[in-house]
């Protein structure tokens, strides 16, 4: 069996860190993701959640941007293929003629589960196609209808995040003959709260700032924009939530290890703490179109 054909029969972890920077994984300690394989520099289709997963659940992953994605020493130009969208001969990867990655590993007879934390993954909001498109989804975020002010954002996180929850999606996981498994997590996106990055006096009024950034906009009503050091807090909190996050995900490998699955961990897009005069993602700035990028297999 071909590479490629061993790649395309092996179980999947797909795990999207929410807004998470590639320079602030570039500096993060982060042991279980680097067991995957090397750090890639990567760059997102998509600004925001919406487009950045409507794309990867089509096969478009955020590439890197050398141009070749790196599993297991192997270099492959895309993990998955779409082979509808793309009707010229690709160069390696999992070839696929279903709508999405769901629709794909479902008829191939896989347990297809989702879970997710951020709002537009909340099944319970008529606009969110992303969690609909999975016959089995688990959201642990806050309800996305729920009107929310800046400081109502501000709080601290713990089993509203996905990866709080590793052991029950393990077990879900392992009860399947075969399993794609989507995680996106949240504990990288704005509050930057983890059990790892609890908010002080003086974090919690400066990411009710943030907040206030993001809603203004260029507006004249904007507050103060941060500063080097008020940005370099923010980034380091989402550090420290993105440690945490390795640590949870730590606790998943080792569970499934032994069904040697497919995992790839990327970023959905990152976020700007004013660089450019802009706040937050959404609009094409390097920083929030840049992300990291692991990929590998884990082994017994
Ligand atoms: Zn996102």
């Amino acid at each position: 069996m071909s590479v490629d054909a061993e790649l395309a029969t092996r179980d999947v972890v797909l795990v999207t860190l929410d807004s998470c920077r590639y320079d602030t994984a570039r500096t993060a300690d982060l042991p279980a993701l680097s067991s995957l394989g090397p750090l890639q520099r990567a760059e997102s289709p998509g600004t925001f959640t919406l487009p950045a997963h409507a794309a990867m659940f089509t096969g478009f992953l955020p590439r890197p941007t050398e141009g070749c994605v790196e599993v297991a020493g192997k270099r492959l130009g895309s993990i998955w293929r779409s082979a509808a969208a793309r009707g010229r001969p690709g160069d390696g990867g999992i070839s696929f003629r279903a709508p999405t990655l769901m629709d794909h590993y479902a008829d191939q007879g896989y347990r297809v589960l989702g879970a997710g934390g951020v709002t537009f993954f909340d099944p319970t909001h008529p606009c969110n196609s992303l969690p609909t498109r999975f016959p089995e989804f688990r959201y642990f975020g806050r309800v996305a209808a729920s009107p929310a002010d800046a400081a109502a954002r501000v709080v601290d996180r713990d089993t509203s995040l996905t990866l709080a929850h590793v052991d029950e999606l393990a077990q879900t996981c392992l009860q399947a003959e075969r399993f794609f498994c989507f995680i996106n997590c949240p504990c990288t996106h704005i509050p930057y709260t983890s059990p790892a990055a609890v908010l002080s006096e003086a974090t919690a009024v400066l990411l009710e700032r943030l907040y206030r950034l993001h809603d203004a906009g260029p507006s004249a009503a904007a507050p103060r924009p941060l500063d080097a050091a008020e940005a370099a807090t923010l980034q380091n909190m989402q550090r420290r939530c993105l440690e945490w996050a390795d640590a949870r995900l730590g606790r998943l490998f080792v569970q499934l290890a032994h069904r040697r699955p497919l995992v790839v961990v990327c970023g959905d897009h990152g976020d700007e703490f004013g660089e450019d005069g802009r706040y937050g993602h959404g609009h094409p700035h390097p920083t929030v179109t840049t992300v990291p990028l692991w990929c590998g297999l884990l082994e017994r």
